[in-house]
């Protein structure tokens, strides 16, 4: 019996040091390369994303009038070339993130490689697509079905103490994404978050 537990101890050291050196091989916040060590934090996993993903998904749920998908949902890390194949023409190599419903299914494609803060934010934004597909007029203006998915983000960056990344949103001024987020945060400004979602669920 004592001989079993000490090569079950020992069993366990191997592997966690076999663990750390997979670890250490593979982790992508410490990557060598020409002969430096330098340091990013990107999502380039699904193990990396994943996390991400559910916090974004309960700061909606907890903290944004319970905005939440009945459909399954599929979240699909791509390479920008492969978003490009899919993306409209008129948004070839600007998109970081697409969204799309299939057979009952909302899938989600984000690039691989973004920054964390960066991740959450477009997460949030095609998250936001899925529940308007569930809850909002189908043939709903491009102005507000972006400002509000940009709106979503936004506020999910705040949440997470993003503040550089909900600024970029913020300051954004082109005539889809900028001009629908400030339609939708004039929104909020006067009748706070519940207004919103009554007003994007019954305006075309
Ligand atoms: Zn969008």
């Amino acid at each position: 019996m004592k001989k079993t537990l000490k090569i079950t101890i020992v069993f366990l050291i191997v592997i966690l040091l076999f663990q750390s050196r997979i670890y250490g091989r593979n982790n992508p916040y410490n990557i060598a390369q020409g002969g430096n060590t330098y340091y990013q934090t990107v999502i380039n996993t699904k193990e990396l994303a994943i996390p991400i993903f559910e916090k974004m998904r309960s700061y909606l749920y907890y903290n944004l009038g319970g905005i939440s998908v009945s459909y399954p949902y599929v979240l699909d890390l791509v390479t920008p070339e492969y978003l490009d194949q899919m993306a409209p023409a008129t948004y070839k190599g600007m998109e970081v993130g697409l969204y799309t419903f299939e057979k009952n299914y909302h899938h989600i494609y984000i690039i691989n490689n973004l920054a964390v803060d960066q991740f959450l934010g477009t997460a949030a934004h095609e998250y936001a697509h899925a529940w308007q597909t569930e809850n909002c007029p189908l043939n709903q203006n491009i102005v507000l079905k972006e400002g509000f998915a940009d709106w979503v983000a936004y506020k999910v960056l705040q949440m997470d103490g993003a503040i550089n990344a909900s600024q970029n949103i913020f300051y954004r001024s082109d005539p889809v994404y900028g001009k629908g987020f400030k339609i939708i945060l004039s929104i909020e400004d006067r009748g706070g978050i519940q207004a919103v979602l009554d007003y994007v669920k019954t305006t075309p």
